[in-house]
């Protein structure tokens, strides 16, 4: 059993922010992301949780215990990195078996958990290779064998797949996900993928310059993203934004008249999803412009026109066929509009 509860945590070195007042409360066996881009305070949020670095201000606390105070190796937990960090003159099992020789546990018992530990990750026909003889999908296993043979209370995982290629980091993805079904332990994973998080998280964190964004199931962040830059950050592509005008119902910038929406007022960024629009037939649409570009995605293409700077995009049908500057209209209905105040980035819908 394990939640963990942040309380107004802060990091600071001397005036800059690195963390800005998390608060949140991980549920026991939950799989929880921290999401954002480079620099915006999700690696330095784990190591204040692994102990790693110290809290500025606020508590950290884990099962109802204030664990600031404690060192890493008193907080069972459990961590994996992207840099794997095995032993290079150990071979694969003795990797695995070291966290119990350092933390004293009954050899006896040495033997049967790495085995476990090892089966789980597929690794038992490797044990005897060094990792120079391992392939990198293979080494990140041994690191999470390595983490999983502790059977600690909480599991963190830092940008674990960042170093894998595209395909061993789908598969990898997957046994991850897999993985953390069969064990159920609390797990925080740090990374800047927004499909690792949406794939495996129960819940997102999304943090920009050390400020949480949005908390949220992946499908609430997806589809009711709490400002603008959480609207851009999340989706491939990602949503199309357009700054107008919002007025009585309408929103209206060059090339765009939308009707039908019914809050806010003002200078407003309307958002929509390539994928839930439409083209329309001539004219008849609710955004009206030459084609910018045509890209081919194999199960559809991809049709985009700018609207001032923006570039909007809409799925269209793989057999779509049009040049570049041809005239397209792209059927926009109020229910699929996002609306964010252009001033605060908020939403307002
Ligand atoms: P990345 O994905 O690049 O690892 P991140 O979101 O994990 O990014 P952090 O490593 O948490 O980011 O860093 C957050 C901010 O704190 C960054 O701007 C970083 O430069 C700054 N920072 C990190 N460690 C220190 C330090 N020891 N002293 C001063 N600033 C630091």
């Amino acid at each position: 059993m394990a939640e963990i509860q942040l309380r107004n945590v802060n990091k600071r070195w001397g005036s800059f922010i690195g963390v800005d007042n998390f608060n949140l409360t991980i549920a026991d066996k939950e799989f929880l992301v921290l999401l954002g881009p480079s620099g915006c305070g999700k690696t330095t949020t784990m190591r204040m949780i692994a102990g790693l670095e110290d809290v500025t201000d606020g508590e950290i606390v884990i099962d109802g215990k204030v664990v600031n105070n404690l060192d890493p190796k008193d907080r069972d937990v459990a961590m994996v990195f992207q840099s794997y960090a095995l032993y290079p003159n150990m071979n694969v099992y003795e990797n695995i078996r070291f966290p119990l020789k350092v933390r004293g546990v009954d050899p006896a018992t040495h033997d049967e958990r790495v085995r476990r530990a090892s089966a789980m990750v597929e690794l038992d026909d490797f044990l005897h290779r060094k990792p120079a003889e391992l392939s990198g999908g293979q080494r990140q296993r041994v690191a999470l064998a390595r983490a999983i043979v502790r059977e600690p209370n909480v599991f963190l995982m830092d940008e674990p797949l960042s170093n894998l290629d595209a395909k061993l980091r789908v598969s990898t993805r997957a046994q991850i996900k897999n993985l953390s079904h069969e064990l159920a332990v609390t797990t925080i994973y740090v990374t800047h993928d927004q499909i690792e998080a949406m794939t495996l998280a129960d819940r997102v964190v999304v943090m920009e310059k050390g400020v949480v964004q949005q908390v949220g199931s992946p499908t609430e962040i997806y589809d009711r993203p709490a400002n603008l830059f959480v609207a851009s950050f999340i989706g491939n592509p990602a949503m199309n934004l357009i700054d107008g005008d919002l007025c009585d119902g309408v929103f209206e910038t060059r090339n765009t008249r939308i009707t039908g929406l019914n809050t806010g007022h003002g200078k407003t960024t309307l958002g929509f999803r390539a994928e839930d629009a439409s083209l329309a037939r001539d004219g008849e649409g609710q955004i009206s412009a030459p084609i910018y570009t045509l890209e081919l995605l194999g199960d559809a293409t991809m049709i985009s026109v700018r609207i001032g700077t923006s570039l909007v995009a809409v799925k269209a049908d793989k057999s779509f066929r049009a040049e570049i500057g041809d005239l397209v209209s792209i059927h926009v209905t109020p229910e699929i509009c996002h609306l964010f105040s252009t001033e605060t980035g908020q939403r307002i819908d």
